[in-house]
């Protein structure tokens, strides 16, 4: 990649799944990192380097020690409760912790000058779309409170945008998947509850089958169909949305997806390849908040910022989920690291 100079970030969520493969991009590039991450969904073995600082994002104290400390250039903020059905069960949690403290850390950023912001955002904010694939000028609706607590929050950024200093990006993910290819870090949630960790359980021995949320949906095999993307190839991104502020850009927002739609049972296929496991699947009903067909067009940012995944290929994905899977199967938590 072309030469850049070392910046500061703070890392909100940097324990988490995406923000560690941030953090361990940043530092193998000799930037300066301090992450942020409460441990609640996190693990402190993920962060492979950099400062580390356990506290709440919502802890406008504790930021405004840390922003006095550390000269911060940049916050990145990964501190979000991510599942879509929990979600649908636990509005208000979602929208304290991914809509209200959101806010603290901005207001907290203002109270201290920090002015250069990149939120992790979902291609939940578009809900049902009416076209595919769908671009960043299409409307939002969401159809689920995890969604909504993104929308809330890119309505905020704009509207702070426009009264202060504050420049931001919107990354809005489609199927973030797979791990760092050294097997070193990957995805641990406790509970799981994304499809490519669930299936590789079953060749792991951690569950007898998968379950298939929903086989009428509009889709050609009645399976939801969703965009998977490479966690690597998310975290160039936000290197690269982060050198649009610091070299003065203006503010944006990107989709993040490889820009092709795969279905539940073809994800499920592909771990059977890759696993060399028969992996059993049982059809289950809809799971309340999805939709049938999500899949970027990732057109805006690579156009914007040369941004390329590398990985384009939802098996090469798995198997560096399965990777890290095989060498961390009960994930940080003993068995292997
Ligand atoms: N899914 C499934 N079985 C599972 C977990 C997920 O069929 O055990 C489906 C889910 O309904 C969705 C797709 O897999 O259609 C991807 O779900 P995931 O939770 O990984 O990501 P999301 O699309 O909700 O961000």
């Amino acid at each position: 990649m072309a030469k850049r100079s070392h910046h500061s970030y703070l890392i909100v969520g940097g324990a988490g799944y995406i923000g560690s493969h941030v953090v361990k991009a940043l530092v193998e590039r000799g930037d300066q990192v301090v992450t942020l991450d409460d441990l609640s969904k996190g693990h402190r073995a993920a962060v492979s380097g950099g400062q580390f600082i356990t506290g709440d994002l919502g802890d406008r104290q504790l930021l405004g020690e840390i922003f006095t400390t550390t000269p911060i250039d940049c916050v990145m903020h990964f501190g979000a409760y991510i599942e879509v059905g929990e979600s649908v069960h636990k509005p208000l949690e979602y929208y304290r912790n991914n809509t209200a403290k959101t806010t603290d850390l901005l207001l907290a950023m203002k109270e201290h000058g920090v002015d250069r912001f990149i939120l992790s955002s979902t291609a939940a904010v578009y809900g049902e779309p009416q076209r595919m694939p769908i671009e960043e000028t299409d409307p939002t609706a969401p159809t689920n409170p995890y969604g909504h607590s993104k929308a809330f929050i890119e309505q905020i950024l704009h509207d702070a945008e426009a009264a202060h200093d504050l420049r931001y990006v919107a990354l809005r993910y489609f199927n973030a998947a797979g791990a760092d290819p050294s097997g070193t870090i990957g995805e641990a949630h406790h509970p799981e509850s994304h499809l490519i960790p669930l299936v590789l359980q079953v060749p792991l021995g951690q569950r007898d089958h998968i379950a298939i949320f929903g086989t009428d949906w509009p889709t050609p095999d009645g399976t939801c169909v969703r965009d998977y993307i490479h966690v690597n190839d998310l975290a160039e991104a936000h290197i690269l949305a982060a050198q649009r502020l610091l070299d003065g850009g203006d503010s944006a927002t990107y989709n993040l997806g490889c820009e092709t739609g795969y279905s539940v049972k073809t994800i499920i296929d592909l771990a059977r390849e890759v696993t060399g496991h028969a992996i059993p699947a049982q059809e289950a009903p809809r799971r309340p908040g999805d939709s049938a067909t999500l899949v970027a067009s990732s057109a805006r940012i690579k156009a914007e910022l040369g941004w390329t995944p590398q990985y384009d290929d939802p098996k090469a994905i798995i198997e560096t989920a399965w990777r890290w899977h095989q060498g961390h199967p009960r994930g940080y938590e003993g068995g292997g690291d």
